[in-house]
């Protein structure tokens, strides 16, 4: 163990963070609370200084994908991390802060599990589906003490992966395969998750019975449903030809870039984010791309037309071309896609095709529950489904107290909350639920050099409010449903933060807070309030 002086007491004022380099460890130092903290400083999600992110309410905010820590123990608070961070001892003196640093140290540390006892009763909680909510989901049972047999049953031959580089860094060509997998194959022998790789046929809410291929089947203690969601096909002739594709999978990502290698035109069916996300990445290939959605704007029914617009011109100013306001007709060629025919008669070349037209909860085999119109199950604040299931992610339709109604989201990082979530009403004695689910939903998405940060969760709004310059891609924009603003998009993520606090703290902004505001008033006015509520 040594000590090292890191910094002076008076270049970090209470409620501030610093990032030092110690050796060559990041480290951030953390006044907090009338104390000095210091953690690990890099983001075990994807590395991010942390030092550069929010410290709200004894939290640190990642200011990239906003995982969120304890300041003072480093413990993960919420995904995207499935880490904590390393806690070291700090203390102060003469006015230099000095941190003790363990031989061999590093910045992160997984969080305490229990392994499974064999000698336990033998409890059977059975996880169906293996991406992000799922995977969060079985290392939180052992995070909360559950001793008992864990399943986690999934369809791909993959560990659990980072589904959000799929249509990223994974397609571009800027992350490699090694990136992916969320955790080792020794990780989950060392915790004792046993991972089945097989279809489930039928899951009885009101028996907990599971059919499986194989004839095989079992009857779980307690089961979360987090199967996700599956692509919404496009009926058209010529949809089998070789050379279109859906894209939700590793699998799907790896197909498209093999197609990729040799194309040369590409064409994207939809505007949304695997479409946006996806035109980044192939134009980072160098192939022409060009975009087909009915829509007059992209992702404008997410962010709303001004920031609609914006995206469409920072796709063209890449080259991509837009085709509005028309869909596909059919697709043609021999073998391969050659041609696209739109729904005008027009046609437009392209030997890559890849659709992202929507998804549809993937919940066929669930028997014995009432599922909505679009495939989802309706959950309590406990992510329950009935006694003893849950469900949780794309497919449940869970109550979002702000808004005041049940919805369905489909963000990866609320998917890895709920899994959490499920997993600790699981873990937990029936007479003692956890608290309700209240997470604010957050997601980001990043096209070319642009990361934009949405908090909060406005299906629909009445009232748009834009702050700053949407060209200069330096801007908040806010959700309004009445005089409340239940959402904030843009591209400054610690005003973003101090919203998403602000929504958790039940201190909602109005419209009249922010109206007529410059984004660095507005910015100003979040953290201020945000500073006075905390
Ligand atoms: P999406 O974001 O819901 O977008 C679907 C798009 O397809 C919309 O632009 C829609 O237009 C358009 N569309 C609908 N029917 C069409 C048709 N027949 N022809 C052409 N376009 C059509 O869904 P997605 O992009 O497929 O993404 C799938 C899932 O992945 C979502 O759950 C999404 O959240 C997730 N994802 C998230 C991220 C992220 O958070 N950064 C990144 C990638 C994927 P209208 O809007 O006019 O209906």
């Amino acid at each position: 163990m040594n000590e090292y002086c890191v910094a002076r007491i008076d270049e970090l004022p209470e409620g501030q963070m610093k990032s030092v380099v110690v050796g060559e460890l990041p480290i951030v130092l953390i006044n907090y609370g009338g104390r000095i903290h210091a953690l690990g400083g890099k983001c075990p999600h994807y590395g991010a200084p942390l030092g550069e992110g929010s410290l709200l309410g004894g939290r640190i905010f990642c200011p990239w994908h906003q995982s969120l820590f304890d300041a003072r123990a480093g413990d993960l608070v919420h995904p995207p991390a499935l880490d904590g961070l390393t806690r070291f001892d700090a203390r102060v003196e003469g006015g230099d802060v000095f941190v003790a640093i363990p031989e061999g140290a590093q910045t992160w540390r997984t969080m305490p599990m229990c392994a499974c006892e064999p000698d336990e009763d033998r409890r059977l909680f059975t996880v169906i589906g293996a991406g992000g909510a799922g995977a969060a989901a079985v290392e939180t049972l052992r995070q909360e003490g559950f001793k008992g047999r864990i399943v986690m049953i999934g369809i791909e031959d993959r560990l659990p992966y980072d589904r959000p580089n799929c249509s990223k860094g994974l397609l571009s060509g800027e992350a490699s395969d090694d990136w992916m997998p969320l955790r080792s194959e020794d990780f989950y022998k060392q915790y004792g998750i046993e991972r089945m790789r097989k279809r489930v046929l039928s899951l009885d809410v009101r028996t907990r019975e599971i059919k499986l291929e194989g004839n095989q089947q079992m009857t779980a203690d307690a089961v979360l449903i987090a199967t996700g969601a599956r692509p919404r096909s496009l009926d058209v002739p010529g949809i089998d030809l070789k050379g279109i594709h859906y894209l939700r999978t590793w699998s799907d990502c790896a197909a498209i870039v093999a197609t990729a290698e040799k194309a040369r035109r590409a064409l994207i069916a939809g505007a949304g984010f695997i479409a946006l996300e996806a035109a980044a990445s192939l134009r980072h290939r160098g192939l022409a791309v060009t975009i087909v959605a009915p829509a007059e704007a992209p992702m404008a029914r997410v962010f709303g037309a001004p920031v609609g617009e914006m995206l469409r011109r920072l796709h063209e100013a890449k080259g991509v071309r837009f085709r509005l306001g028309r869909t596909v007709r059919r697709f043609i060629g021999d073998h391969a896609v050659r041609e696209t025919e739109l729904e005008d008669g027009t046609r437009e070349k392209a030997d890559l095709v890849v659709i992202g037209i929507g998804v549809r909860p993937a919940t066929d085999f669930v028997r014995g529950a009432h599922l909505a119109s679009d495939g989802s199950l309706e959950v309590d604040e406990n992510l329950r489904v009935a006694e003893g299931v849950y469900a949780a992610g794309d497919i449940a339709r869970y109550p979002e107290p702000r808004l005041g109604e049940s919805v369905r989201i489909e963000h990866w990082r609320l998917a890895q909350q709920h899994g959490r979530a499920a997993a600790r009403a699981m873990a937990a004695p029936r007479e003692a639920p956890p608290p309700p689910f209240t997470a604010v939903p957050f997601f980001w998405t990043r096209q070319y050099d642009l990361s934009l940060h949405y908090a909060g969760a406005a299906p629909d709004w009445d009232g748009l409010l834009v702050a700053g310059d949407l060209e200069a891609r330096d801007f908040l924009v806010f959700y309004a449903v009445g005089e409340r603003l239940l959402a904030a998009a843009g591209t400054r993520a610690a005003a973003i933060d101090a919203f998403s606090e602000l929504l958790r703290l039940g201190r909602i902004p109005t419209t009249a807070d922010l109206r007529g505001k410059s984004a660095d008033e507005a910015a100003a006015w979040l953290k201020e309030r945000q500073a006075a509520e905390g």
